[in-house]
């Protein structure tokens, strides 16, 4: 009976633990199948495409935005036999520290004659978080006669008739916009004593503030989704995000805990907060009582602990610049652009239109990788945009563009300088070249070479069969843990890398996806 769903979109990654993905963007590999279910099969019986919102759900539990974000999970996480939530990233999915007080929502008047017991339950479930966080649940409800996906507001609460398939769905801070909505079925009306409406929504309103699923800890012996999460309290079997079904000792009441308070607090700081104004963000301790979520995804979330003092109203006196980079880009290549000065607490804007398949990335400090971004829509079609505040601790924003598919593209990059620009300078330019041959499953290793933060690394592969190329910046790359795999089909592969800040040495592999020969020819700088 998992019926408590959460969205999950935007967060799922292309590295696995151990999972062998799929080949990306291989259209042959659509029938392919290792012992589980072929993604048409997957896609038509174990998926629900919510028609309302348009968005896809599997596992019961997670939901995608786009049929590219459901493939993606399939690949990484269905194709081997295997249905689990894979996510990376090592900064709390928590709400930045303006937004953290101003988490707005408007009730659709669709509900009729239902949405005063909403309105109520809204405010009951909201009130208990409230009690023990520094944050603020704000209901506008000026904007309910027009409540949707895209009402200005940081999320919306809307009806959805899906005859039980869940009761509610809601989602996390790092969620897009787009899918940041609280959907409450018709059958949550239904049901007479627990859960409750308000005890549900206790339940979803942890998981928009960053709380994940407190089941998924090992200690609950089943109902795992995942390891990315970081915890905040000693594990608990009766927290309000704990699934009763899934060993737990709570009831369907769905009640917040003595460590679910504790957690919340440590988390976000207690409530009435430090410092007035935006300042004043939870001291990011350690411990969790659900789990805090961790960070990757599209959209806001992700600045992680230090919070406090920075964000405030000082800051961004500096106007906002606008640049534009246009280009074209191969299916499985990428180009990189950065780094962008951002100014702590202001907003950035990355619009993308063009057209084929780009995907656009978005990354604070550091170039963006597949697999390590801030924001990273991955939606079919070239429009895609990453609205981001700038967290306290970012100085510079870098993008990448990746092909899906082969597209070309214009960025528009607005974002408001900090003044302090970041030094690149410096450094030997350096070319050198490599080739060998490869059979099928090996890896062959090539020394690390010695690379100058902030400049670009680019390793280009030519050659036959088809060798795959992997780069990793600190230690040898394996064929779960990259910074760069661009997994096509044949021996043309290119990675560009920004060395990020604290690196001093990238790794080079090639493994055997097929027997091959390659030719690298790598250009990057040393210190
Ligand atoms: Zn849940």
């Amino acid at each position: 009976m998992k019926r408590y769903v959460v969205v999950l979109a935007g967060l799922f990654i292309a590295m696995g633990c151990g999972v062998q993905d799929a080949r990306v963007g291989d259209p042959s590999g659509a029938d392919q199948t290792t012992g589980g279910l072929t993604w048409e099969q997957f896609r038509d019986t174990k998926a629900f495409h919510e028609k309302d919102t348009g968005v896809w759900i599997a596992d019961g539990d997670t939901t995608f935005a786009d049929e590219k974000l459901l493939r993606e999970f399939y690949d990484n996480n269905v194709m081997q036999g295997q249905l689990i939530v894979n996510r990376i990233g090592t900064a709390d999915d928590v709400w930045d520290a303006v937004t953290r007080k101003n988490l707005t929502y408007c009730v659709s008047d669709t509900f009729g004659t239902r949405k005063a017991a909403v309105v109520q339950a809204m405010a009951a479930a909201s009130a208990e978080w409230m009690a023990v966080a520094d944050i603020k649940f704000i209901y506008d409800s000026s904007k309910d006669s027009n409540c949707t996906a895209s009402t200005a507001v940081v999320f919306d609460v809307n009806p959805v008739n899906v005859n039980g398939q869940y009761i509610a769905r809601s989602f996390f801070p790092s969620t897009a916009r787009s899918t940041r909505n609280v959907l409450i079925d018709n059958s949550a009306f239904t049901s007479s004593g627990d859960p409750t409406l308000t005890g549900v929504l206790r339940h979803e309103l942890g998981h928009t503030i960053g709380f994940r699923h407190e089941h998924t800890r090992p200690e609950a012996g089943t109902c795992f989704e995942d390891n990315n999460w970081r915890a905040l309290t000693p594990y608990d079997q009766a927290s309000v995000m704990h699934y009763p079904q899934c060993n737990g000792i709570s009831s369907w009441a769905l009640v917040l805990t003595t460590l679910d308070k504790q957690g919340a607090t440590l988390l976000y700081g207690a409530p009435g907060g430090t410092g007035g104004g935006s300042g004043g963000g939870a001291g990011g301790g350690t411990g969790g009582g659900t789990g805090g979520g961790s960070a990757g995804g599209t959209g806001g979330g992700s600045a992680g602990g230090t919070g406090g003092g920075a964000g405030g109203g000082g800051g961004s006196t500096g106007g906002t610049v606008t640049d534009t980079v246009t280009g074209s880009v191969a299916k499985g290549s990428s180009k990189n652009y950065g780094p962008y000065s951002v100014a702590p607490g202001s907003q950035l804007v990355v619009a993308m239109t063009g057209t084929g398949d780009p995907d656009l990335y978005v990354r604070f400090n550091a170039a963006p990788t597949t697999s390590t971004y801030n924001c990273r829509p991955y939606l079919s079609g070239a429009t895609e945009t990453c609205t981001l505040t700038v967290p306290s601790t970012a100085t510079t924003a870098y993008v990448m563009v990746r092909g899906y598919a082969a597209a070309t593209y214009t960025v528009k990059i607005t974002h408001t300088p900090s003044g302090s620009t970041p030094p690149p300078s410096g450094g030997t330019p350096q070319h050198s070249t490599a080739s060998g041959s490869v059979a099928t499953n090996q890896q062959v290793n090539f020394a690390a070479i010695s690379v100058l933060a902030g400049t670009i690394l680019t390793v280009n592969m030519t050659g036959t069969g088809d060798p795959d190329l992997y780069v990793r910046f600190g230690s040898a790359p394996t064929t779960t843990a990259y910074d760069c795999r661009p997994y096509v089909n044949g021996a043309t592969e290119s990675c560009t890398l920004t060395v990020p800040a604290g690196q001093t040495s990238a790794y080079i592999a090639v493994v055997g996806y097929a027997a091959g020969t390659y030719s690298l020819d790598l250009t990057y700088t040393s210190p």
